[in-house]
C-alpha cells in the first residue's frame, strides 16, 4: 500500500570525488533491491557528482535544502528549479539540524516544502520532539502540530510525493536510538496528524521513516513495525556495508 523508502543524509560530509567513490562502491550493493527506493541526500556541491554516478543504478539522489522563492537576492541559496534542472529528484526539508543552527522555523518549512512540490520534487520533511519536551509529555502534541504546520496548503494529489521522517532530536547522531516501540508511537501521531488533514486512505498511503541513529544492527527490528515505512540516515549512510545492510533489512 505505502512504498518503503531508505534515505541517506550525508549532512556536511564527502567531496564530490569522495561522493562519486562512495556511490560507486555502494552500486553493486544495492543492485536489484527494489523492494524500497533508494535515496542519498547529499551537500549541494556534490550533486552533479552523485548523479553521474548514480546513473543507470538503483539510487535516487536528494539534496539537503531548497529555498523557498522562486529567485531573487538570497544569497546562498538554491531554488527548487535548481534542484530539478540537475537532476534532483528529492529532498529533506526542516531536519533538525537546520532547525537548531539555521533558524528554521516551521513556517519555513511549510514554505520551502510547497516550493519543493510545486516543482515537482519529493518532499522528505523532517519533524521530531527535543528529549525535554518528551519528557514533559508533549511529544504527541508535537509531532501532530509539526506535521500540520509542515502540510499546511498541501493539496491531496502532492500528498503522493510527501514522504514524513520523524526524526526524534534526541536520536540524531547520539547513537540513542528509539526503541522499535517509540518509534512505531512517533510514527503514528504523524500518521494520525495526516489522517486528520487529509483522511484516513492518503494517510494510509503516505510513506512515513524513523530517523535517529538507525544503523546496519537495529534497522530490521526498527522496520518491522506498523508505522515505520523506511529510515532517514545520518551515520550509517556514510558506509556503504552499513546502508547496503539497512537496504536488505527493508526487503
Ligand atoms: C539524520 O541525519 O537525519 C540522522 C538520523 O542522523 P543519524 O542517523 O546519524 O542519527
Amino acid at each position: 500500500m505505502r512504498r518503503y523508502v531508505i534515505a541517506g543524509n550525508w549532512k556536511m560530509n564527502m567531496t564530490p570525488a569522495k561522493a562519486q567513490a562512495l556511490i560507486n562502491e555502494m552500486k553493486p550493493l544495492v543492485a536489484g533491491k527494489d523492494n524500497c527506493d533508494i535515496v542519498l541526500c547529499v551537500p549541494a556541491i556534490d550533486i552533479p557528482a552523485a548523479i553521474e554516478a548514480a546513473k543507470g543504478s538503483n539510487i535516487k539522489i536528494g539534496a539537503e535544502n531548497v529555498h523557498f522563492k522562486a529567485s531573487g537576492a538570497y544569497t546562498g541559496e538554491i531554488s527548487a528549479e535548481m534542484l530539478v534542472e540537475a537532476g534532483v529528484e528529492y529532498v529533506v526539508i526542516g531536519h533538525s539540524e537546520r532547525r537548531q543552527y539555521f533558524g528554521e522555523t516551521d513556517q519555513t518549512v511549510n514554505l520551502r516544502t510547497l516550493a519543493a512540490l510545486n516543482a515537482g520534487l519529493k518532499a522528505i520533511v523532517c519533524v521530531g520532539e527535543t528529549l525535554e519536551q518528551r519528557e514533559l509529555g508533549y511529544t504527541e502534541t508535537l509531532l501532530k502540530f509539526q506535521t500540520k504546520m509542515a502540510l499546511t496548503n498541501v493539496t491531496a494529489e502532492q500528498m503522493k510525493n510527501v514522504i514524513i521522517a520523524y526524526e526524534p532530536v534526541w536520536a540524531i547522531g547520539t547513537g540513542v536510538t528509539a526503541t522499535a516501540d517509540q518509534a512505531d508511537e512517533g510514527n503514528g501521531y504523524v500518521r494520525a496528524a495526516v489522517a486528520e488533514m487529509f483522511g484516513a486512505d492518503i494517510a494510509a498511503q503516505t510513506t512515513v521513516q524513523y530517523g535517529g541513529s538507525m544503523n546496519d544492527k537495529n534497522a530490521a527490528e526498527l522496520l518491522s513495525k506498523e508505522n515505520v515505512d523506511g529510515g532517514l540516515i545520518g551515520g550509517a549512510s556514510l558506509k556503504s556495508a552499513a546502508f547496503s545492510a539497512i537496504v536488505d533489512a527493508a526487503q
